[in-house]
């Protein structure tokens, strides 16, 4: 314990010398005068040339060339995205086919212009698909804080018209909120599972209270979304009356061993169904897997009073 809180301390003097360092940074930069783009509505530094989001420009000093290269590298690679998607992408190999056309004859200005038209469409495109992609996962925040940080980021790269960041953000959202469903999916399997082999057990005369005190916790952590640990609490449940079992199972493998027995000796082919169940029982409870038990039990009493 006094470690702990030594190591607390310096955490919190530790992070106190982060903000001191982060006031200062503040202080040194100079505010900057933003402007917002006619174009896409990004809030851009006021003497930019042209915009860094949408390419538009500003300044007729912008260098063409430079802008065209670099609106092909990325037009590429979102060509590639909206592909992907199947985005209907309307006039956009017409303007690359004039851009390469004024290129090639030098005129920078007009075949950046069509370009950046390109680059427009494609990329409006991608924001307004995946703004509408990202709003389904709208109801997932609630979740877990991973979901929300997840969400957040995503929206901050695509407000960015970052498409490379977002769509690797929102496929690791994806695959998060994919595995917590079926974390929800696995731990409603699991509490009916429990449920049914109370029932079995309450058969049985084995004492449950115990058991339905757990299911609880469970139901609490669940309440709270903390499905993969309300599983492993149910994955326990009857760890606490185990005794109890044990002793059921044996006075009811005494009756079962009569019935088989008795079975055998009028050469009824049931026997044969219930030794199965008996050897199956045998391996869960080797594994001391008492839930299994307890359904075993339920099924082998079930198989003898079919025959009756
Ligand atoms: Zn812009």
């Amino acid at each position: 314990m006094p470690e702990e809180n030594i190591d607390e301390i310096i955490q919190e003097i530790l992070s106190e010398e982060k903000k001191v360092d982060e006031d200062q940074g503040e202080e040194i930069l100079e505010p900057e005068e933003l402007y917002e783009c006619p174009v896409c509505h990004h809030q851009v530094s006021e003497d930019a040339l042209f915009c860094p989001y949408c390419y538009a420009v500003f300044d007729e000093k912008a260098d063409y060339k430079m802008l065209i290269d670099t609106i092909i590298k990325k037009l590429k690679k979102l060509i590639g995205f909206a592909t992907e998607i199947s985005l209907p992408l309307s006039g956009v190999n017409e303007n690359i086919r004039e851009a390469k056309m004024y290129a090639a004859k030098d005129d920078y200005p007009s075949g950046y212009s069509h370009l950046q038209n390109a680059y427009f469409t494609v990329v409006k495109g991608l924001v307004d698909y995946y703004q509408k992609e990202l709003e389904k996962y709208e109801l997932m925040i609630g979740v877990n804080p991973e979901i929300r940080d997840l969400y957040s980021k995503a929206g901050v790269y695509l407000d960015e018209w970052d498409i490379e960041s977002f769509i690797n953000t929102f496929n690791e959202l994806k695959e998060r909120a994919a595995e917590i469903s079926k974390d929800l999916k696995q731990y409603l399997e699991e509490l009916e599972a429990v449920e049914r082999a109370v029932e079995i057990a309450n058969k049985f005369n084995i004492p449950t209270e115990k058991v339905l005190n757990i299911i609880d916790t469970a139901k609490d952590m669940a309440e709270s979304r903390k499905y993969e640990g309300a599983i492993k609490v149910l994955n326990e449940a009857f760890m606490p009356v185990k005794d109890e079992i044990e002793k059921a199972m044996t006075s009811f493998l005494q009756v079962v061993k009569e019935e088989v027995t008795r079975e055998t000796f009028s050469g009824k082919s049931n026997a044969k169904t219930i030794i199965r169940a008996v050897r199956e029982m045998k391996v869960y409870h080797d594994e001391g897997n008492y839930l299994k038990v307890l359904e075993k039990m339920g099924e082998i009493e079930e198989l003898m009073s079919q025959q009756e």
